[in-house]
Parts: C-alpha cells; structure tokens; sequence
C-alpha cells in the first residue's frame, strides 16, 4: 500500500503517519525527517538545505525526487510506504508519478488532514520534537527526555512564529495545488478532518484507509 499524506504544517501528518505506517506494516517515509538528520550531520545536502528550512521555505524539488527515488527502493518500501510530507509542489506530484510509473508501482491512496490555520500557529507555536529520533511531542518543555528513544526535545528552528507563519504562505502557494492535481490525475483523495484528539483523528484516517 501506497499512501501519499497531504495537509498544511501541523495538521498532524508525521504522529498520524506513523500510526498509518505501524497498523500497514510499511514505512514512514518523510522528507523533512531525512533533512533535518543531514542538517544534523552536516552532510553537503544537509548544509545546502538548512537556510531554506530554517525560514520555512521549500527546499529545491530535484533534491526532494532524489530522496525519493532512494528511499522508495530500500528493501523495507518494497510492500508500500506512507509518504509523510513529501509531496510538497505540483512538479513534486509529476516527479513522484514518473518515478512510480518506471518502478510500475500505483500509488493506492492520498490522505488530505484538513485542519484551519488558526489551528496550525497554535499547535506548532507548543510543539517539542525529539533531536534524534523526530518524534513530536505537545506541552512537553525543550530539554526533556523522549520517551520513545530517549533523545532530548527541541524546539523546531523552523516552530518559531515567523517561519510557522511563512510555512503556511509557502503551503498555500505551493503546495495547496497539489490536492487540486491529485483530484484531477488520481488516484482517490480521502478527506480526513485533523482536528479532535489523536486517536479520534487515527480512526477517522483508518476508515478512509479501510485498515
Ligand atoms: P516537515 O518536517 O515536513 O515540516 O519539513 C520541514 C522542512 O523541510 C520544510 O519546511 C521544508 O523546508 C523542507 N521539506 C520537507 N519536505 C519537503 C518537500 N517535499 N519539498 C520541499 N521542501 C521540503
């Protein structure tokens, strides 16, 4: 199974993701979560990236593709994959598609969390993110242990307000497009309504999926 997640920033794509992942026995695959690990290792890709993520801005699409096509042929994706924030512009869409058709691999689904923007600065403005393993936490203060890995929580360079708020005019302009290309290319969208506690949200993205 094939899944494409779509929402702005902080509808709670990467905790629902990995929900999805865990019960489709397939894994998470999200582009921010393999950027900020070369940012952190300083790797060339991680360098020439961090500038753009800091301020909230989308890195090149080349360089998204590319973190695709490798990811989707590690042995684990071989039975599917849930792609967490990955398809982020309309050129992104045309690649991922190219990139599936080569590999004669359909994508079975996308998921679109909807959740209003009011929403978003307020849950990314509380959020802690664990500096090694990504896990988002809410109300849980920068310098805590995570509980999966025991890693420490950090604030997000780009959880500030100013970079929230230019996430969310970079996923208006450029990302919103996407929903309207997937309705008119395929394959089904399903609506998921964000907001509401997690596990409401995970059983309303788990009847879209029929799982
Ligand atoms: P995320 O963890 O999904 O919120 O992504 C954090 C940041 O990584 C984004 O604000 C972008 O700067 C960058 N990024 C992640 N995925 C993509 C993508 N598919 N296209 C472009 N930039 C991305």
């Amino acid at each position: 199974m094939l899944v494409v997640l779509l929402g702005p920033p902080g509808a709670g794509k990467g905790t629902q993701g990995e929900l999805l992942a865990r019960a489709l026995g397939v894994p998470r695959i999200a582009t921010g979560d393999v950027l900020r690990t070369a940012v952190k290792a300083g790797t060339p890709m991680g360098l020439a990236a961090k500038a753009a993520m800091d301020r909230g801005d989308l890195v090149p699409d080349d360089v998204i593709l590319e973190i695709l096509r490798e990811s989707l042929a590690t042995p684990e994706a071989a039975n599917g994959a849930v792609l967490d924030g990955v398809v982020r512009t309309v050129p992104q869409a045309e690649g991922l598609a190219r990139t599936l058709a080569s590999l004669g691999r359909p994508l079975d689904l996308v998921l679109f969390f909807d959740a209003p923007a009011e929403a978003l600065v307020e849950r990314l403005s509380g959020r802690t993110t664990c500096d090694t393993c990504q896990t988002p936490y809410t109300g849980r203060a920068p310098g805590t242990r995570c509980d999966k890995c025991g890693g420490t929580l950090v604030r997000r360079a780009d959880d500030d307000p100013e970079s929230v708020r230019r996430r969310i005019v970079v996923y208006e302009e450029q990302t919103a497009p996407v929903l309207a290309w997937y309705r008119a290319n395929g394959p089904r969208v399903a609506m998921v309504d964000a907001i509401g506690a997690l596990d409401e949200v995970a059983a309303r993205a788990h009847r879209a999926l029929n799982v």
